[in-house]
Protein backbone atom coordinates (compact mmCIF):
# COMPACT_ATOMS: atom_id res chain seq x y z
CA UNK A 1 0.00 0.00 0.00
CA UNK A 2 3.07 2.42 1.09
CA UNK A 3 5.20 1.66 -2.17
CA UNK A 4 1.37 2.48 -4.24
CA UNK A 5 0.83 5.73 -2.44
CA UNK A 6 4.62 7.01 -3.27
CA UNK A 7 4.16 5.62 -7.05
CA UNK A 8 1.08 7.41 -7.11
CA UNK A 9 2.80 10.38 -5.29
CA UNK A 10 6.07 10.64 -7.55
CA UNK A 11 3.52 10.29 -10.98
CA UNK A 12 1.69 13.16 -10.29
CA UNK A 13 4.89 14.77 -9.04
CA UNK A 14 6.15 14.11 -12.89
CA UNK A 15 2.79 15.42 -14.46
CA UNK A 16 3.09 18.28 -12.59
CA UNK A 17 6.57 19.27 -13.70
CA UNK A 18 5.69 18.77 -17.43
CA UNK A 19 2.92 20.90 -17.13
CA UNK A 20 4.77 23.82 -15.32
CA UNK A 21 7.33 22.94 -17.92
CA UNK A 22 4.92 22.84 -20.87
CA UNK A 23 3.39 26.21 -19.48
CA UNK A 24 6.73 28.17 -19.32
CA UNK A 25 7.21 26.51 -22.47
CA UNK A 26 3.83 28.38 -23.72
CA UNK A 27 4.34 31.41 -22.03
CA UNK A 28 7.78 32.08 -23.35
CA UNK A 29 6.86 31.13 -27.23
CA UNK A 30 3.55 33.47 -26.97
CA UNK A 31 5.87 36.40 -26.02
CA UNK A 32 8.55 35.57 -28.36
CA UNK A 33 5.96 35.54 -30.90
CA UNK A 34 4.24 38.91 -30.20
CA UNK A 35 7.37 40.55 -30.66
CA UNK A 36 7.43 39.89 -34.34
CA UNK A 37 7.35 42.40 -36.51
CA UNK A 38 4.35 41.36 -38.51
CA UNK A 39 2.15 43.25 -40.78
CA UNK A 40 -1.03 40.82 -40.13
CA UNK A 41 -1.61 39.95 -36.95
CA UNK A 42 -1.43 36.83 -34.61
CA UNK A 43 -4.31 35.40 -32.95
CA UNK A 44 -4.12 33.42 -29.25
CA UNK A 45 -7.95 33.69 -28.27
CA UNK A 46 -10.10 32.79 -30.87
CA UNK A 47 -8.13 29.87 -32.39
CA UNK A 48 -10.92 27.32 -32.13
CA UNK A 49 -12.29 27.40 -36.03
CA UNK A 50 -8.62 26.19 -36.72
CA UNK A 51 -9.00 23.16 -34.78
CA UNK A 52 -11.73 21.69 -37.00
CA UNK A 53 -11.95 20.25 -40.85
CA UNK A 54 -14.46 18.64 -43.05
CA UNK A 55 -13.81 15.53 -41.74
CA UNK A 56 -15.25 16.75 -38.51
CA UNK A 57 -13.27 13.90 -36.55
CA UNK A 58 -10.03 15.51 -35.71
CA UNK A 59 -9.71 18.36 -33.41
CA UNK A 60 -6.44 19.91 -32.53
CA UNK A 61 -6.22 22.75 -30.55
CA UNK A 62 -3.42 25.33 -31.74
CA UNK A 63 -1.13 28.09 -29.42
CA UNK A 64 -2.48 30.70 -31.87
CA UNK A 65 -3.28 31.43 -35.49
CA UNK A 66 -1.50 34.06 -38.10
CA UNK A 67 -3.89 35.99 -40.15
CA UNK A 68 -0.68 37.03 -42.71
CA UNK A 69 -0.78 40.12 -44.74
CA UNK A 70 2.32 39.41 -47.02
CA UNK A 71 4.57 36.61 -47.80
CA UNK A 72 6.85 38.06 -45.43
CA UNK A 73 4.33 37.98 -42.02
CA UNK A 74 4.58 33.74 -43.24
CA UNK A 75 8.53 34.25 -43.69
CA UNK A 76 9.44 36.07 -40.49
CA UNK A 77 7.11 33.41 -38.44
CA UNK A 78 8.62 30.24 -39.93
CA UNK A 79 12.69 31.60 -39.69
CA UNK A 80 11.69 32.38 -35.59
CA UNK A 81 10.67 28.82 -34.88
CA UNK A 82 13.26 27.37 -37.31
CA UNK A 83 16.01 29.77 -35.03
CA UNK A 84 14.36 28.65 -32.30
CA UNK A 85 15.88 25.25 -33.18
CA UNK A 86 14.64 21.78 -31.98
CA UNK A 87 14.22 22.48 -28.57
CA UNK A 88 11.11 24.69 -29.44
CA UNK A 89 7.71 22.28 -29.86
CA UNK A 90 6.12 24.95 -32.02
CA UNK A 91 5.38 23.61 -35.30
CA UNK A 92 3.24 25.02 -38.39
CA UNK A 93 -0.23 24.08 -40.61
CA UNK A 94 -1.04 25.75 -43.19
CA UNK A 95 -4.31 25.82 -43.30
CA UNK A 96 -6.38 26.40 -46.86
CA UNK A 97 -10.00 25.92 -46.68
CA UNK A 98 -9.81 23.37 -43.82
CA UNK A 99 -11.16 20.36 -46.02
CA UNK A 100 -9.14 17.51 -45.18
CA UNK A 101 -10.34 14.86 -43.19
CA UNK A 102 -8.50 13.89 -40.50
CA UNK A 103 -6.46 17.05 -38.95
CA UNK A 104 -4.00 17.28 -42.06
CA UNK A 105 -4.29 21.23 -41.73
CA UNK A 106 -4.55 21.13 -37.82
CA UNK A 107 -1.54 21.24 -35.28
CA UNK A 108 -1.30 21.00 -31.33
CA UNK A 109 -0.23 23.73 -29.82
CA UNK A 110 1.45 25.48 -32.60
CA UNK A 111 0.72 27.99 -35.37
CA UNK A 112 -2.41 27.66 -37.86
CA UNK A 113 -1.35 30.13 -40.77
CA UNK A 114 -4.84 31.17 -42.11
CA UNK A 115 -4.03 31.01 -45.67
CA UNK A 116 -7.38 31.80 -47.04
CA UNK A 117 -7.76 35.53 -47.95
CA UNK A 118 -10.80 36.58 -46.66
CA UNK A 119 -11.32 38.99 -49.27
CA UNK A 120 -10.22 37.64 -53.18
CA UNK A 121 -7.85 39.31 -54.48
CA UNK A 122 -8.01 40.61 -58.22
CA UNK A 123 -5.53 38.43 -60.68
CA UNK A 124 -3.08 38.98 -62.41
CA UNK A 125 -4.17 36.86 -65.84
CA UNK A 126 -1.10 37.17 -68.64
CA UNK A 127 -2.99 36.10 -71.91
CA UNK A 128 -0.94 39.04 -74.72
CA UNK A 129 2.48 38.22 -75.56
CA UNK A 130 3.10 35.05 -73.58
CA UNK A 131 3.11 31.50 -75.60
CA UNK A 132 0.15 30.24 -73.81
CA UNK A 133 -2.28 31.90 -70.69
CA UNK A 134 -2.03 31.87 -67.50
CA UNK A 135 -2.80 32.95 -63.80
CA UNK A 136 -0.43 34.07 -61.16
CA UNK A 137 -2.74 33.71 -57.84
CA UNK A 138 -1.71 33.51 -54.00
CA UNK A 139 -1.59 30.10 -52.19
CA UNK A 140 -4.91 30.96 -50.46
CA UNK A 141 -7.28 31.62 -53.20
CA UNK A 142 -10.07 29.68 -53.96
CA UNK A 143 -10.44 27.92 -56.94
CA UNK A 144 -13.81 29.07 -57.56
CA UNK A 145 -12.32 32.97 -57.18
CA UNK A 146 -9.98 31.92 -60.19
CA UNK A 147 -12.72 30.39 -62.62
CA UNK A 148 -14.89 33.65 -61.90
CA UNK A 149 -11.53 36.50 -62.49
CA UNK A 150 -10.84 34.45 -65.31
CA UNK A 151 -13.58 33.87 -66.94
CA UNK A 152 -13.93 37.74 -67.06
CA UNK A 153 -11.44 36.97 -69.89
CA UNK A 154 -12.40 34.73 -71.92
CA UNK A 155 -10.30 32.01 -70.02
CA UNK A 156 -10.57 29.61 -67.28
CA UNK A 157 -7.90 26.82 -65.76
CA UNK A 158 -7.37 23.47 -67.71
CA UNK A 159 -7.69 20.94 -64.43
CA UNK A 160 -10.46 20.90 -61.92
CA UNK A 161 -11.56 19.02 -58.61
CA UNK A 162 -15.03 18.32 -58.25
CA UNK A 163 -15.50 20.98 -55.86
CA UNK A 164 -14.26 24.35 -56.25
CA UNK A 165 -14.46 25.74 -52.63
CA UNK A 166 -10.95 24.24 -51.82
CA UNK A 167 -7.74 26.37 -52.10
CA UNK A 168 -4.44 26.28 -54.81
CA UNK A 169 -2.29 25.00 -51.78
CA UNK A 170 -4.70 22.55 -50.48
CA UNK A 171 -5.44 20.65 -53.55
CA UNK A 172 -1.76 21.03 -55.47
CA UNK A 173 -0.43 19.62 -52.03
CA UNK A 174 -2.45 16.47 -53.25
CA UNK A 175 -3.00 16.63 -57.21
CA UNK A 176 -6.03 18.02 -57.44
CA UNK A 177 -7.98 15.82 -60.07
CA UNK A 178 -11.38 15.75 -61.57
CA UNK A 179 -13.02 14.13 -64.83
CA UNK A 180 -10.64 16.75 -66.84
CA UNK A 181 -7.49 14.94 -65.86
CA UNK A 182 -7.63 12.36 -68.36
CA UNK A 183 -6.90 15.19 -70.90
CA UNK A 184 -5.27 17.14 -68.84
CA UNK A 185 -4.16 15.51 -66.39
CA UNK A 186 -4.37 16.59 -62.10
CA UNK A 187 -3.93 20.41 -61.04
CA UNK A 188 -0.33 19.37 -60.45
CA UNK A 189 0.53 18.97 -63.77
CA UNK A 190 -1.00 22.55 -64.96
CA UNK A 191 1.54 24.73 -62.70
CA UNK A 192 4.12 26.86 -64.40
CA UNK A 193 5.90 28.28 -61.15
CA UNK A 194 5.32 28.13 -57.13
CA UNK A 195 6.52 31.03 -54.84
CA UNK A 196 7.61 28.81 -51.60
CA UNK A 197 8.30 29.67 -47.66
CA UNK A 198 10.37 26.31 -46.44
CA UNK A 199 10.97 25.29 -43.43
CA UNK A 200 14.03 27.30 -42.60
CA UNK A 201 11.83 30.66 -43.51
CA UNK A 202 13.70 31.23 -46.98
CA UNK A 203 11.31 32.68 -49.75
CA UNK A 204 12.31 31.11 -52.95
CA UNK A 205 10.79 30.62 -56.83
CA UNK A 206 10.43 27.43 -58.06
CA UNK A 207 9.68 26.08 -61.68
CA UNK A 208 10.89 23.44 -64.20
CA UNK A 209 14.07 25.48 -64.70
CA UNK A 210 14.76 27.02 -61.17
CA UNK A 211 14.81 25.00 -58.08
CA UNK A 212 13.25 22.70 -59.90
CA UNK A 213 13.43 19.77 -56.89
CA UNK A 214 11.78 22.13 -54.42
CA UNK A 215 9.44 22.46 -57.14
CA UNK A 216 8.59 19.00 -57.43
CA UNK A 217 9.21 18.40 -54.11
CA UNK A 218 5.80 20.93 -53.42
CA UNK A 219 3.49 19.51 -55.76
CA UNK A 220 1.68 16.46 -54.38
CA UNK A 221 3.87 16.56 -51.14
CA UNK A 222 1.65 17.17 -48.90
CA UNK A 223 2.40 20.69 -47.08
CA UNK A 224 5.93 18.91 -45.81
CA UNK A 225 8.17 20.84 -47.72
CA UNK A 226 6.81 24.42 -47.96
CA UNK A 227 3.90 26.70 -47.82
CA UNK A 228 3.03 27.58 -51.32
CA UNK A 229 2.26 31.31 -51.45
CA UNK A 230 1.95 31.74 -55.19
CA UNK A 231 1.08 29.63 -58.14
CA UNK A 232 1.32 30.20 -61.71
CA UNK A 233 -1.71 28.06 -63.08
CA UNK A 234 -1.70 27.23 -67.15
CA UNK A 235 -5.29 28.91 -68.69
CA UNK A 236 -6.97 27.81 -72.16
CA UNK A 237 -10.30 29.51 -73.61
CA UNK A 238 -13.01 29.43 -71.84
CA UNK A 239 -16.22 27.09 -73.16
CA UNK A 240 -19.50 29.00 -72.46
CA UNK A 241 -21.54 25.78 -72.30
CA UNK A 242 -21.67 22.21 -71.50
CA UNK A 243 -23.46 19.56 -72.81
CA UNK A 244 -23.53 16.94 -69.68
CA UNK A 245 -24.12 13.61 -69.90
CA UNK A 246 -25.60 10.01 -67.99
CA UNK A 247 -25.80 6.46 -69.09
CA UNK A 248 -26.29 3.81 -67.12
CA UNK A 249 -24.16 0.48 -67.20
CA UNK A 250 -25.73 -2.93 -65.33
CA UNK A 251 -21.65 -4.71 -65.85
CA UNK A 252 -19.19 -3.08 -64.58
CA UNK A 253 -16.28 -4.81 -67.11
CA UNK A 254 -18.49 -2.93 -69.84
CA UNK A 255 -18.86 0.01 -68.02
CA UNK A 256 -14.84 0.44 -67.18
CA UNK A 257 -14.37 -1.13 -70.80
CA UNK A 258 -16.52 2.58 -72.57
CA UNK A 259 -14.64 4.11 -69.87
CA UNK A 260 -11.02 3.64 -70.95
CA UNK A 261 -12.05 3.04 -74.55
CA UNK A 262 -13.17 7.61 -74.43
CA UNK A 263 -10.16 8.69 -71.87
CA UNK A 264 -8.16 6.75 -74.86
CA UNK A 265 -9.36 9.59 -77.34
CA UNK A 266 -7.93 13.01 -76.16
CA UNK A 267 -10.58 15.20 -77.50
CA UNK A 268 -13.47 13.77 -77.95
CA UNK A 269 -14.91 14.53 -74.58
CA UNK A 270 -13.80 17.41 -71.82
CA UNK A 271 -14.78 15.31 -69.02
CA UNK A 272 -15.06 11.77 -68.02
CA UNK A 273 -15.88 10.13 -64.21
CA UNK A 274 -18.77 8.09 -63.59
CA UNK A 275 -20.36 6.85 -60.40
CA UNK A 276 -21.72 3.71 -58.42
CA UNK A 277 -25.02 3.44 -57.77
CA UNK A 278 -25.94 1.02 -55.00
CA UNK A 279 -29.40 -1.03 -53.79
CA UNK A 280 -31.04 2.16 -54.87
CA UNK A 281 -35.21 1.92 -55.74
CA UNK A 282 -35.50 5.51 -57.37
CA UNK A 283 -33.23 6.84 -59.07
CA UNK A 284 -34.00 10.82 -59.70
CA UNK A 285 -33.61 11.57 -56.15
CA UNK A 286 -30.65 9.79 -55.07
CA UNK A 287 -28.36 11.07 -57.74
CA UNK A 288 -25.81 13.69 -56.96
CA UNK A 289 -28.09 16.65 -56.76
CA UNK A 290 -27.03 19.36 -58.91
CA UNK A 291 -27.83 17.40 -62.25
CA UNK A 292 -31.51 18.11 -63.73
CA UNK A 293 -32.24 15.96 -67.16
CA UNK A 294 -33.65 17.77 -69.95
CA UNK A 295 -36.39 14.59 -69.93
CA UNK A 296 -37.07 14.02 -65.87
CA UNK A 297 -40.30 12.04 -67.38
CA UNK A 298 -37.88 9.86 -69.14
CA UNK A 299 -35.52 9.24 -66.09
CA UNK A 300 -38.75 8.98 -63.59
CA UNK A 301 -39.38 5.98 -65.78
CA UNK A 302 -35.91 3.92 -65.30
CA UNK A 303 -36.32 1.88 -62.02
CA UNK A 304 -33.19 0.22 -60.69
CA UNK A 305 -35.01 -2.25 -58.39
CA UNK A 306 -32.41 -2.60 -56.14
CA UNK A 307 -29.89 -3.55 -58.58
CA UNK A 308 -26.15 -2.23 -58.37
CA UNK A 309 -25.60 0.04 -61.59
CA UNK A 310 -22.95 1.90 -62.71
CA UNK A 311 -23.27 5.56 -64.26
CA UNK A 312 -20.88 7.14 -66.77
CA UNK A 313 -20.79 10.97 -67.02
CA UNK A 314 -19.39 13.09 -69.36
CA UNK A 315 -19.56 16.23 -70.70
CA UNK A 316 -18.54 18.42 -74.04
CA UNK A 317 -17.82 21.94 -73.94
CA UNK A 318 -18.61 24.12 -76.67
CA UNK A 319 -19.69 27.68 -77.55
CA UNK A 320 -23.20 29.44 -78.66
CA UNK A 321 -21.44 29.36 -82.08
CA UNK A 322 -20.27 25.51 -82.60
CA UNK A 323 -23.28 23.69 -80.73
CA UNK A 324 -24.55 22.26 -84.00
CA UNK A 325 -21.54 20.47 -84.91
CA UNK A 326 -20.12 19.54 -81.27
CA UNK A 327 -23.32 18.13 -80.42
CA UNK A 328 -23.20 15.99 -83.85
CA UNK A 329 -19.51 14.51 -82.75
CA UNK A 330 -20.94 13.89 -79.16
CA UNK A 331 -24.06 11.77 -80.47
CA UNK A 332 -21.58 9.70 -82.85
CA UNK A 333 -19.15 8.82 -79.39
CA UNK A 334 -22.47 7.92 -77.53
CA UNK A 335 -23.09 5.54 -80.23
CA UNK A 336 -20.32 3.34 -79.79
CA UNK A 337 -20.82 2.63 -76.33
CA UNK A 338 -22.65 -0.32 -75.07
CA UNK A 339 -24.90 1.29 -71.80
CA UNK A 340 -28.60 -0.02 -71.42
CA UNK A 341 -30.32 2.01 -74.55
CA UNK A 342 -33.46 3.57 -72.57
CA UNK A 343 -31.09 5.19 -70.09
CA UNK A 344 -29.52 8.26 -72.20
CA UNK A 345 -29.96 11.43 -69.59
CA UNK A 346 -28.96 14.49 -71.30
CA UNK A 347 -28.76 18.07 -69.87
CA UNK A 348 -26.87 21.65 -70.80
CA UNK A 349 -25.99 24.07 -68.69
CA UNK A 350 -23.16 26.95 -68.64
CA UNK A 351 -19.62 26.20 -68.12
CA UNK A 352 -19.58 27.84 -64.65
CA UNK A 353 -22.56 25.96 -63.51
CA UNK A 354 -21.23 23.03 -63.96
CA UNK A 355 -17.93 23.44 -62.85
CA UNK A 356 -19.38 24.85 -59.46
CA UNK A 357 -22.23 21.46 -59.75
CA UNK A 358 -21.25 20.46 -56.12
CA UNK A 359 -21.87 23.46 -54.64
CA UNK A 360 -25.55 22.96 -55.76
CA UNK A 361 -25.52 19.80 -53.39
CA UNK A 362 -23.20 21.41 -50.45
CA UNK A 363 -26.27 24.42 -50.33
CA UNK A 364 -28.89 21.86 -49.77
CA UNK A 365 -27.16 19.72 -47.42
CA UNK A 366 -26.32 22.55 -45.60
CA UNK A 367 -29.80 23.51 -45.53
CA UNK A 368 -30.62 20.37 -43.70
CA UNK A 369 -27.88 20.24 -41.42
CA UNK A 370 -25.94 17.73 -43.40
CA UNK A 371 -22.77 19.06 -44.27
CA UNK A 372 -21.04 19.62 -41.10
CA UNK A 373 -21.60 15.97 -40.23
CA UNK A 374 -18.53 13.67 -40.21
CA UNK A 375 -16.83 12.65 -43.32
CA UNK A 376 -14.76 9.08 -43.05
CA UNK A 377 -14.12 9.41 -46.35
CA UNK A 378 -11.65 6.74 -48.61
CA UNK A 379 -9.93 7.53 -51.54
CA UNK A 380 -8.12 5.22 -53.53
CA UNK A 381 -6.67 5.07 -56.69
CA UNK A 382 -6.87 1.00 -58.06
CA UNK A 383 -4.84 0.23 -61.02
CA UNK A 384 -6.59 -1.05 -64.70
CA UNK A 385 -5.75 -4.55 -63.99
CA UNK A 386 -6.86 -5.09 -60.97
CA UNK A 387 -10.47 -2.51 -60.87
CA UNK A 388 -12.62 -5.58 -61.70
CA UNK A 389 -11.43 -7.62 -59.16
CA UNK A 390 -11.53 -4.40 -56.73
CA UNK A 391 -15.46 -4.16 -57.86
CA UNK A 392 -16.43 -7.37 -57.24
CA UNK A 393 -15.04 -8.00 -53.82
CA UNK A 394 -15.83 -4.09 -52.77
CA UNK A 395 -19.37 -3.18 -54.94
CA UNK A 396 -20.49 -6.92 -54.78
CA UNK A 397 -19.96 -7.89 -51.22
CA UNK A 398 -18.55 -4.89 -49.01
CA UNK A 399 -20.30 -1.71 -49.77
CA UNK A 400 -23.93 -3.20 -50.41
CA UNK A 401 -25.78 0.09 -49.26
CA UNK A 402 -24.27 3.74 -48.96
CA UNK A 403 -27.51 5.59 -49.09
CA UNK A 404 -25.22 8.54 -47.64
CA UNK A 405 -22.66 9.66 -50.41
CA UNK A 406 -21.42 8.86 -53.83
CA UNK A 407 -19.02 6.59 -54.73
CA UNK A 408 -17.23 7.93 -57.51
CA UNK A 409 -15.29 5.94 -60.16
CA UNK A 410 -13.47 7.02 -62.95
CA UNK A 411 -9.84 6.14 -64.91
CA UNK A 412 -6.92 8.77 -65.83
CA UNK A 413 -3.74 8.64 -67.99
CA UNK A 414 -0.70 7.97 -65.74
CA UNK A 415 1.35 9.53 -68.85
CA UNK A 416 -0.60 12.96 -67.80
CA UNK A 417 1.19 12.83 -64.09
CA UNK A 418 5.03 14.35 -63.72
CA UNK A 419 6.42 10.92 -61.85
CA UNK A 420 9.31 13.51 -60.54
CA UNK A 421 6.28 15.14 -58.17
CA UNK A 422 5.56 13.64 -54.78
CA UNK A 423 2.57 12.35 -55.80
CA UNK A 424 2.08 8.84 -55.22
CA UNK A 425 0.19 6.62 -57.67
CA UNK A 426 -0.06 2.92 -59.21
CA UNK A 427 2.57 2.19 -61.44
CA UNK A 428 0.18 1.49 -64.44
CA UNK A 429 -0.36 3.31 -67.60
CA UNK A 430 -4.18 3.86 -66.49
CA UNK A 431 -5.67 3.87 -63.06
CA UNK A 432 -9.01 4.67 -61.36
CA UNK A 433 -9.89 7.26 -58.47
CA UNK A 434 -12.70 5.17 -56.35
CA UNK A 435 -13.85 8.12 -53.61
CA UNK A 436 -15.87 6.14 -51.29
CA UNK A 437 -18.01 9.88 -50.19
CA UNK A 438 -19.85 8.88 -46.88
CA UNK A 439 -21.16 11.30 -44.66
CA UNK A 440 -22.34 10.06 -41.11
CA UNK A 441 -25.59 11.61 -40.63
CA UNK A 442 -26.37 11.52 -36.78
CA UNK A 443 -30.05 8.96 -36.55
CA UNK A 444 -28.83 7.31 -39.66
CA UNK A 445 -27.96 3.53 -38.76
CA UNK A 446 -24.59 3.60 -40.42
CA UNK A 447 -22.74 5.62 -38.11
CA UNK A 448 -19.06 6.97 -37.91
CA UNK A 449 -17.26 3.75 -36.30
CA UNK A 450 -19.46 1.13 -38.48
CA UNK A 451 -18.24 2.90 -41.46
CA UNK A 452 -14.88 2.98 -40.53
CA UNK A 453 -15.14 -0.30 -39.75
CA UNK A 454 -16.28 -0.98 -43.57
CA UNK A 455 -13.47 1.18 -45.00
CA UNK A 456 -10.88 -0.97 -43.13
CA UNK A 457 -12.41 -3.69 -44.70
CA UNK A 458 -12.31 -2.36 -47.81
CA UNK A 459 -8.46 -1.98 -47.45
CA UNK A 460 -7.82 -5.44 -45.77
CA UNK A 461 -9.74 -7.10 -48.32
CA UNK A 462 -7.87 -5.23 -50.86
CA UNK A 463 -4.16 -5.94 -49.24
CA UNK A 464 -5.09 -9.85 -49.07
CA UNK A 465 -6.27 -9.68 -52.31
CA UNK A 466 -3.21 -7.71 -53.74
CA UNK A 467 -5.20 -5.10 -55.45
CA UNK A 468 -1.87 -2.89 -55.49
CA UNK A 469 -4.10 -0.12 -54.74
CA UNK A 470 -2.71 3.51 -53.09
CA UNK A 471 -4.52 5.92 -51.03
CA UNK A 472 -5.49 9.20 -52.65
CA UNK A 473 -5.33 11.41 -49.63
CA UNK A 474 -3.42 9.39 -47.64
CA UNK A 475 -4.02 8.89 -43.88
CA UNK A 476 -1.73 6.91 -42.17
CA UNK A 477 -0.35 6.68 -38.43
CA UNK A 478 3.14 4.56 -38.25
CA UNK A 479 6.49 5.59 -39.87
CA UNK A 480 6.36 1.89 -41.79
CA UNK A 481 2.92 2.78 -43.68
CA UNK A 482 4.16 5.67 -44.79
CA UNK A 483 7.09 4.30 -46.44
CA UNK A 484 5.10 1.95 -47.84
CA UNK A 485 2.59 4.10 -49.14
CA UNK A 486 5.52 6.26 -50.76
CA UNK A 487 7.53 2.84 -52.32
CA UNK A 488 9.96 3.58 -54.38
CA UNK A 489 9.54 7.26 -53.82
CA UNK A 490 10.46 7.01 -50.08
CA UNK A 491 14.07 7.78 -49.36
CA UNK A 492 13.87 10.88 -51.32
CA UNK A 493 10.80 12.00 -50.04
CA UNK A 494 12.84 12.01 -46.60
CA UNK A 495 15.52 13.29 -48.51
CA UNK A 496 13.63 16.28 -49.44
CA UNK A 497 12.15 16.70 -46.19
CA UNK A 498 15.89 17.08 -44.69
CA UNK A 499 16.74 19.88 -47.26
CA UNK A 500 13.62 22.04 -46.93
CA UNK A 501 12.15 21.08 -43.77
CA UNK A 502 14.82 19.61 -41.70
CA UNK A 503 13.32 20.50 -38.28
CA UNK A 504 10.24 19.14 -39.29
CA UNK A 505 8.34 22.55 -38.61
CA UNK A 506 5.59 22.15 -41.23
CA UNK A 507 2.27 20.23 -41.93
CA UNK A 508 2.43 18.35 -38.67
CA UNK A 509 -1.28 17.31 -39.32
CA UNK A 510 -0.11 14.49 -42.34
CA UNK A 511 1.90 12.84 -39.05
CA UNK A 512 5.15 11.53 -41.20
CA UNK A 513 7.65 13.25 -39.65
CA UNK A 514 7.30 14.26 -35.99
CA UNK A 515 9.71 17.35 -34.85
CA UNK A 516 13.06 16.47 -33.14
CA UNK A 517 13.05 17.65 -29.72
P1 LIG B 1 -6.57 22.13 -46.24
O1 LIG B 1 -7.45 21.07 -45.75
O2 LIG B 1 -6.66 23.43 -45.56
O3 LIG B 1 -5.05 21.61 -46.25
C1 LIG B 1 -4.71 20.35 -46.79
C2 LIG B 1 -3.21 20.08 -46.57
O4 LIG B 1 -2.45 20.97 -47.36
C3 LIG B 1 -2.75 20.32 -45.12
O5 LIG B 1 -1.72 19.44 -44.82
C4 LIG B 1 -2.26 21.74 -45.15
O6 LIG B 1 -1.31 22.00 -44.15
C5 LIG B 1 -1.66 21.82 -46.54
N1 LIG B 1 -1.77 23.16 -47.12
C6 LIG B 1 -2.86 23.94 -47.19
N2 LIG B 1 -2.56 25.08 -47.83
C7 LIG B 1 -1.25 25.01 -48.14
C8 LIG B 1 -0.34 25.87 -48.79
N3 LIG B 1 -0.72 27.06 -49.25
N4 LIG B 1 0.93 25.46 -48.94
C9 LIG B 1 1.34 24.24 -48.50
N5 LIG B 1 0.53 23.40 -47.87
C10 LIG B 1 -0.75 23.77 -47.69
N6 LIG B 1 -9.76 16.50 -54.23
C11 LIG B 1 -9.56 16.21 -55.52
O7 LIG B 1 -8.43 16.01 -55.95
N7 LIG B 1 -10.61 16.14 -56.39
C12 LIG B 1 -11.88 16.40 -56.01
O8 LIG B 1 -12.78 16.35 -56.82
C13 LIG B 1 -12.11 16.74 -54.66
N8 LIG B 1 -13.36 17.04 -54.22
C14 LIG B 1 -13.54 17.38 -52.92
C15 LIG B 1 -14.83 17.71 -52.49
C16 LIG B 1 -15.06 18.07 -51.19
C17 LIG B 1 -16.46 18.43 -50.74
C18 LIG B 1 -13.99 18.07 -50.27
C19 LIG B 1 -14.21 18.41 -48.84
C20 LIG B 1 -12.70 17.73 -50.67
C21 LIG B 1 -12.46 17.39 -52.00
N9 LIG B 1 -11.20 17.05 -52.46
C22 LIG B 1 -11.00 16.76 -53.78
C23 LIG B 1 -10.05 16.97 -51.54
C24 LIG B 1 -9.32 18.28 -51.49
O9 LIG B 1 -8.63 18.52 -52.70
C25 LIG B 1 -8.25 18.25 -50.37
O10 LIG B 1 -8.83 17.90 -49.17
C26 LIG B 1 -7.58 19.61 -50.26
O11 LIG B 1 -6.45 19.49 -49.44
C27 LIG B 1 -8.52 20.61 -49.66
O12 LIG B 1 -8.03 21.91 -49.82
P2 LIG B 1 -8.05 22.91 -48.59
O13 LIG B 1 -7.77 24.25 -49.15
O14 LIG B 1 -9.27 22.77 -47.79
O15 LIG B 1 -6.78 22.33 -47.81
Amino acid sequence: KRTMLIVRSITILLLSCIAIKLACCFSSSISSLQALPLAGNLEFEDVHYASKDFGNRYQLIPLAVLHPKSVSDIATTIRHIWMMGPHSQLTVAARGRGHSLQGQAQTRHGIVIRMESPHPKKLQVHSVDVPAPYVDVCGGELWIDILHETLKYGLAPKSWTDYLHLTVGGTLSNAGISGQAFRHGPQISNVHQLEIVTGKGEILNCSERQNSDLFHAVLGGLGQFGIITRARIALEAAPTMVKWIRVLYQDFSAFTKDQERLIAADNKLDYIEGFVIINRTGLLNNWRLSFTPEDPFKASQFKSDGRTLYCLEVAKYFKLDNKDEIIQGVNETLSELSYISSTLFTSEVTYEAFLDRVHVSEVKLRSKGQWEVPHPWLNLLVPRSTVNEFAKGVFGNILTDTSNGPVIVYPVNKAKWDNRTSAVTPEEEVFYLVAILTSAVPGNKDGVEHILKRNQRILEFSEAAGIGLKQYLPHYTTREEWRSHFGSKWEEFVRRKSRYDPLAILAPGQRIFQKAT
